[in-house]
């Protein structure tokens, strides 16, 4: 078996090790004598393994004791809906930083329940800049501010989070969650799906304040209903049992590899090593402003069609894979989570050098 280097935006690679112990246990876990997949979500053999993934999510982000925390299913997409349906709840008012196609998403979404106003965008420059924001950019009575925090198509990230004053800020986190270091406390909810450094597609982490729930709209769908779910403790319904299940083996690997400052670290170092060749190329180029750089999406192109075309397939063929950009941008992106090794990025990066080379 030879894995490949997979750079895909999402779903994306998950640690060998969690593969490993996920393939160890799939006949039999521990001595029960089934598979989580065909285990009762209501056995105390599962009730230990939700408990032990919240408790550790809770641990490795350091989320206070005044926030939910609850897994969720429908993707990131389905959070559209559900951050207005319960959080625009006072004034029926929401503002919205657009900075990419899954903040626009959201705000586009925002839009069906209430009056959400795109309070800055950086649609001008496709989307290749984070926009600075003063407090009087937001409206007094918003609801709530909203950010997607990294830019997965784009490639940039918040490096410095909106002043909103006493309006609560919402972030969509599904690309960076876990990445690196986060102060819970500066927002009112986090949510964040898991397919880009998590576990499979298919289930999401809701992080709330507690005193922002329990006043969704009416007509708020009951799965969607952020106080329900907290309260059920992720067991309203069915919940996605085998995916939170390998969540949790992944809130595992990250306490044994030291915790979200090593990964920050470990993340800090692969993505230098990619920034640092893009900024000293002749052929290859970055697409984004310096200062809003993200570490997980790193997007970037050559100036002739034919050469990325050429890139993207050479690349795959050397076990690189998935190195396409998104359609909007065009050229390759690089997604780098947290579970891409170093040796993969160096392997990028050589590869690159040898190509840049090779075509000038
Ligand atoms: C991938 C992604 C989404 C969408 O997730 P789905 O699970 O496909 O709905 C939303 N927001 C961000 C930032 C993403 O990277």
């Amino acid at each position: 078996m030879a894995r490949v280097y997979n750079f895909s935006a999402g779903p994306s690679m998950l640690p060998l090790s969690v593969l490993k112990k996920a393939q160890a246990e799939l006949l039999e876990y521990g001595t029960t004598g089934q598979s989580v997949m065909e285990m009762s979500h209501r056995s105390k053999e599962y009730q230990q393994i939700i408990e032990t993934a919240e408790a550790d999510l809770r641990e490795i982000m350091n989320i206070p004791d005044d926030y939910d925390v609850f897994f969720t299913q429908g993707g990131g997409f389905t959070q559209f809906a559900a951050v207005p349906l319960n959080l625009m709840n006072k004034n029926n008012k929401a503002d919205y930083v657009v900075t990419g196609q899954w903040a626009k998403k959201a705000f586009e979404e925002a839009g069906k329940y209430g009056d959400a106003k795109a309070a800055a965008s950086s649609a001008d420059k496709n989307f290749s800049y984070i926009p600075k924001t003063k407090r009087s950019d937001f409206r007094t009575d918003a609801d709530y501010v909203y950010i997607c925090m990294n830019n997965t198509i784009y490639g940039t990230k918040f490096n410095e989070l909106p002043d909103t004053g006493d309006i609560p800020l919402v972030a969509d986190i599904s690309s960076c969650m876990l990445s690196e270091p986060l102060d819970v406390t500066k927002f009112g909810l986090l949510f964040g799906g898991a397919q880009k450094n998590v576990a499979p597609a298919g289930v999401v982490m809701v992080i709330a304040k507690k005193d922002m729930l329990g006043n969704a709209m009416d007509i708020t769908p009951t799965m969607l209903n952020y106080k329900i779910q907290a309260d059920a403790k992720s067991l309203f319904n069915t919940p996605p049992c085998y995916n939170i299940y390998v969540a949790g083996l992944v809130f595992k690997w990250i306490k044994e590899i030291g915790g979200i400052n090593a990964v920050y670290e470990n993340n800090k170092r692969k993505a230098k090593l990619l920034y640092d060749f893009l900024d000293s190329s002749k052929m290859f180029k970055g697409t984004v402003e310096k200062a809003d750089r993200s570490l997980m999406n790193v997007p970037f192109v050559t100036d002739s069609e034919e050469l990325n075309k050429k890139f993207i397939a050479e690349s795959a063929a050397n076990g690189l894979v998935n190195l396409k950009g998104h359609r909007t941008v065009g050229g390759m992106r690089a997604s780098i989570y947290n579970a891409m090794p170093y040796e993969g990025v160096k392997a990028l990066v050589e590869f690159m050098d040898r190509f840049e080379k090779e075509n000038s």
